[in-house]
């Protein structure tokens, strides 16, 4: 019953718990933001042991420190004009890549003319592989208007689940070339989300901009390899955007959480000065053949600041996070994020498991052993299912729950055993019929008031006691009755003696009382007044009558009677007798 009720009270505890974890929101900020880091270690586990292999047709052509020089040492200054993007553009194109793509802004050179931006416009009309990038932001609108934005650039989504976009919708747009937007359709965004912590975990899969959807670059470059022209997309009630045969699985705020396949510089990086110098038509020949690559230009210059933090790597060039978006796309393997419902119900079965182990398993050793390789298992199956499945299951959680349910469970069996315990020392030193203590633990407490009275150099004092003519009273009104009196009898001596003396069932109708530190004076006039109050007690019967008991009584005190419990309780015995003797319903002796 008690084990019940215990097993009842720690499960709503435990329910009250969960509840309060999963619903206080900062606590759910500061759990999620550990459960990010253990990401960012699964994630560099994985990418230790090489479990992904990064796709070798992108290509980055990387605007670095010694580009960045080469620039200002031969075109005098940053940014490069604007003509000689459309001079790279048209050397690699007759190498026929798979395209070409721009993480970047061609932002205007001082020295740039008219016709620079013109010829990298043709480009642009001329090929329809080459992607140009926009920007959103959200500065205020008196310092620039935004601009609008040509249809041909947006896509259409249904979208079907509970993500709203407000932290991706943005009121302003980073002006671009002009003529570009009449010359390609090709010009996807390359807004970046960051964590709290400020890692870049995932990337924006579209955002709003005037209540329109506008992709990621990397979402068009991935559209374009896989041939794709659809511009009509689903986003399920689960939050999956439909491509194709493919489902992209969006966190709640819009954004696919990005797989990583190594450290910067995963991707081939052919510094740009190598191209420049080729284009330039100087004597080195790049050594290197675009034929199908998807070509990624971006900076990676310390000093032109597009350097993120990834759960790759502290220092990780913007367009190698384009690159891995891209790869992601192609291989399919954007990290799903398992639901928070399962999370809760996982964590929740995994902690009943735990308490129910520790409740049944007697050793604590094994417990602790198996909860931990409980809860070891669960973190090797969400490593296998990251590697395997491309699945996030929590891990923080689980942990949290299966500490407390662990706790918790060795609480309540410790509570449930001491309450046993309880039980079961009460039962071994009780006696059933009259609830005084037994006979057994009437000699171990004689033995010790012995030891303890030598020891204090104190007295204590022993009453037999001995109801009359108990056998007659039995044949008269029966065994029932007999008993109903013992209880009584037993009732009235414990009312009468002090809280630290011990009233004992000695045996058949016979009690004792154990009085410390008590003088054979006191204990002869207790010993008196419990006569006396059974004397002239009515006691009840089993048939509702009334009936009178009398009782003798022997006392002996130590040490003068004795100095060991034998002696003592042959003495109290003696002086019983002697009680009988002389008449009954007397003190012994004195
Ligand atoms: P005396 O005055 O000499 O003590 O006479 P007595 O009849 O009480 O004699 P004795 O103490 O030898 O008798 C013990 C009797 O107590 C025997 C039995 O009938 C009765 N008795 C012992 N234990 C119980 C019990 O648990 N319940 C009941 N109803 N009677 C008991
Ligand atoms: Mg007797
Ligand atoms: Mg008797």
């Amino acid at each position: 019953m008690f084990k019940k009720l215990s097993y009842i009270i720690g499960l709503i505890f435990f329910g009250l718990f969960a509840f309060l974890i999963f619903r206080n929101a900062n606590l759910n900020t500061f759990i999620d933001s550990i459960e990010n880091r253990t990401f960012d270690l699964r994630q560099s586990i994985l990418i230790n042991q090489g479990a992904k292999k990064a796709n070798e047709d992108i290509v980055i052509v990387a605007i670095d420190d010694a580009t960045y020089e080469y620039i200002l040492d031969n075109y005098g200054e940053w940014p490069l004009p604007r003509d000689i993007y459309a001079k790279m553009i048209n050397y690699l194109e007759m190498q026929s890549p798979r395209a070409i793509a721009f993480d970047l802004m061609f932002v205007k050179s001082l020295k740039s003319k008219n016709q620079a931006d013109e010829a990298l416009v043709k480009m642009f009309e001329k090929y329809n592989n080459v992607f140009a990038s926009m920007n959103f932001d959200n500065q205020s609108n008196d310092l620039r208007t935004a601009p609008d934005i040509p249809e041909k650039f947006a896509i259409n989504i249904d979208n079907k689940s509970k993500i709203d976009f407000s932290e991706l919708t943005f009121t302003n747009c980073r002006t671009i070339i002009e003529g570009l937007l009449n010359a390609t359709s090709n010009i996807g965004i390359i807004n970046v989300s960051r964590s709290d912590d400020g890692i870049l975990r995932k990337m924006p899969f579209v955002v709003k901009y005037k209540d329109k959807y506008y992709p990621q670059l990397a979402l068009k470059v991935g559209l374009n390899y896989l041939g794709e022209t659809q511009k009509e997309f689903e986003i399920d009630k689960y939050g999956n955007f439909k491509i194709a045969d493919r489902k992209i699985f969006l966190d709640r705020d819009g954004s696919a959480i990005l797989n990583w396949y190594g450290p910067a510089g995963t991707y081939t990086y052919i510094p740009m000065y190598q191209l420049l110098k080729a284009v330039e038509g100087a004597d080195t020949a790049l050594n290197y053949n675009f034929t199908n690559k998807i070509v990624y230009f971006g900076t990676t210059a310390s000093s032109l600041f597009d350097i993120k933090t990834v759960p790759a790597g502290k220092i990780y060039p913007g367009v190698e996070v384009q690159a891995t978006y891209v790869n992601n796309f192609i291989d399919n393997n954007f990290i799903r994020k398992v639901n928070k419902g399962y999370t809760i119900t996982l964590s929740i079965l995994l902690a009943l498991l735990i308490a129910s182990v520790v409740t049944r398993v007697n050793s604590a050793f094994t417990a602790s052993l198996t909860s931990f390789s409980t809860y070891f298992i669960y973190l090797l199956i969400s490593y296998y299912a990251m590697k395997y499945e491309n699945l996030w299951l929590d891990i923080v959680y689980p942990l949290i729950f299966s500490i407390f349910a662990f706790t918790c469970a060795y609480i309540m069996k410790y509570l449930v055993k001491s309450r046993d315990f309880e039980q079961q020392y009460k039962l071994a030193t009780t006696d059933g019929l009259t609830e005084l203590f037994n006979h057994r633990y009437f000699q171990e407490q004689i033995r010790m008031q012995v030891e303890n009275s030598k020891r204090y150099s104190t007295n204590f004092s022993l009453i037999i006691i001995d109801i009359d003519f108990f056998k007659r009273f039995n044949d008269n009104f029966g065994h029932q009755s007999g008993d109903a009196v013992l209880r009584q009898v037993a009732q009235t001596l414990k009312k009468n003696v002090r809280a630290t003396d011990i009233v004992c069932r000695y045996g058949g109708e016979e009690m004792s009382i154990i009085l410390p530190n008590t003088d054979k004076e006191l204990a002869i006039s207790t010993a008196q007044k419990i006569r006396e109050r059974v004397a002239h007690k009515n006691f009840k019967l089993s048939n509702g009558k009334d009936a009178n008991v009398t009782i003798s009584l022997g006392v002996s005190t130590f040490p003068y009677d004795g100095d060991d419990a034998p002696t003592i309780i042959e003495s109290a015995d003696k002086r019983l007798y002697e009680a009988k003797n002389s008449g009954r319903n007397r003190v012994g002796g004195v």
